[in-house]
């Protein structure tokens, strides 16, 4: 096979190759940035999809569904929202052979399907707070190129929508969806930062949005969730009102956090390298492969001895593959590399005399997983392959930032930037111009790592109320 396009040169190509590669996709679908989930890549994103689960109902969010499909007259409802959404939704203006009296909205993003049930589920003080997510597909007609994973119009989506009962209930709301999400970031290995954007920038009807980004293939950065504070602006035109303790008739505050497929693109963006994929134990489709070396004379001991193993690893709970199949060793160990396996166990003649299989991360790095403790072996070298994975992408992000005095210096950086700002807009305009890109925001909760002060605006030189914000060019 083919070597794969040069990751630091020529991100995107290595990109849309690797993928592919690694079988997590398949692109021949007839309809543009609609793309098949292979069982490889399905079961990639189902473990992605447990982290979600697992720690957003840690904070008491509960499980909903919601249909697909939304009322023309309830999506136009939030005039900030619809304006927003309006040149990306996909309509469906027949049923059968006749034309829809109110025609429908493929949910673009669900405020629209909800809140008009909110409405009629929260009463009460009592009924607060309202915690709810879902994990679905949603639709949007992208006009710009489409990438798998990245940029698509059928996007597997999480979305949590939350109903509070005061302004601070929702910004605490918020307090704990940037906790969630560090957590998540932890499982997935990928360091990010997160950035309230500016006022310009924000989510359609949003009174604020904090972006997660991460640095991606140089001055390049990618969006991989965000978090929303609504205060009333939804619940007055959908009527989403509660009763207080006290009898008054009071509008809930409400919040939003939103994940999608973007982060299997953002795993495989971030700790993929020159020979495929490498996937964090976490979401791994298999731990580990074990691959049998057989004995030129036709001897059974290495694949029995490799089927023992194979069991006895099944059997406490890990995902693991036995690859038994006719190929040559070399032949399996290039075929589970791509895929980003974490971590390969070979079963030679050598390997059964001394009851150890040689095993290889996907870094590289040899040791050994003795027969008899193999379950508590795989885990500890799960362990040490996951510390020297976030190690290696801490590096690579603290490496992806730099410092830019002069609006002249912007385009040139093959970094993202971080730029002194006044805060206004403005200037951050004059910023987007001069870099062909995006003033991203200010960190929400300061930067991952050493920085002066922040000098003079890089575009009118004031120094009063001067605060870091980063720069960079979307990808
Ligand atoms: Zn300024």
């Amino acid at each position: 096979m083919a070597e794969l396009p040069d990751k630091t040169t020529a991100f995107i190509d290595w990109y849309l190759e690797v993928v592919e590669a690694a079988d997590l996709t398949d692109k021949r679908y007839g309809v543009k940035g609609m793309n098949i989930w292979t069982p490889y890549g399905f079961v990639a994103r189902r473990n992605l999809d447990r982290v979600i689960v697992q720690e957003i109902e840690a904070t008491g969010s509960k499980p909903v569904e919601f249909p697909a499909l939304i009322a023309a007259n309830e999506f136009a409802k939030e005039k900030e929202h619809i304006k927003g959404f309006d040149a990306e939704v996909f309509w469906v203006t027949k049923g059968g052979l006749s034309e829809l009296d109110v025609p429908l909205v493929l949910r673009p993003t669900s405020e629209t399907a909800m809140y008009p049930v909110f409405a009629l589920w929260v009463r009460s003080h009592r009924d607060l707070p309202l915690n709810v997510y879902q994990i679905v597909n949603v639709f949007r007609y992208e006009t710009k190129t489409t990438r798998p994973f990245l940029r698509v119009r059928e996007i597997h989506f999480f979305e949590e929508h939350t109903c509070q009962a005061g302004e601070p209930e929702a910004t605490e709301r918020v307090r704990s969806n940037l906790g969630a999400f560090a957590r998540m970031a932890a499982a997935y290995a990928l360091p990010y930062l997160a950035l309230r954007r500016p006022d310009w920038d924000k989510f359609p009807g949003a009174h604020y949005s904090v972006a997660f980004d991460i640095p991606v293939g140089g001055a390049r950065t990618l969006q991989i969730g965000s978090v929303h504070h609504y205060r009333q602006n939804f619940s007055e035109p959908y009527g989403i009102r509660y009763e207080t303790a006290d009898g008054r008739q009071e509008l809930v505050h409400q919040t939003t956090f939103g994940l999608s497929e973007r982060l299997l693109g953002a795993i495989v963006a971030v700790h993929g390298d020159s020979k495929g994929v490498v996937f964090p134990p976490s979401i791994a489709p298999y731990e580990a492969v074990i691959v049998p070396i057989p004995e030129s004379g036709g001897g059974e001991g290495p694949l029995a001895a490799a089927r023992a193993l194979y069991e006895r690893l099944h059997e406490a709970g890990r995902r693991v593959f036995l690859d038994d199949g006719e190929e040559r060793p070399g032949a399996k160990y290039y075929h589970w590399e791509v895929r980003g396996v974490p971590l390969r166990l070979e079963v030679g003649r050598r390997e059964v005399a001394s009851r150890r299989a040689t095993a290889v991360d996907r870094l590289g790095q040899k040791s050994a997983v003795a027969f008899d403790s193999a379950p508590q072996d795989v885990t500890s070298r799960l362990e040490a392959f996951d510390r020297a994975l976030q190690e290696r992408a801490r590096e690579a992000f603290r490496a992806a930032f730099a410092v830019a005095r002069s609006l002249d210096e912007l385009p040139k950086s093959s970094k993202v930037r971080l730029v002194s700002w006044c805060g206004r807009e403005e200037c951050g305009h004059r910023v987007e111009a001069a870099l062909d890109g995006s003033l991203l925001g200010e960190p929400e909760e300061g930067l991952p790592f050493e920085v002066e002060s922040p000098g003079p605006c890089i575009a009118c030189g004031e120094t009063r109320d001067a605060r870091w914000a980063l720069a960079g060019r979307p990808l």
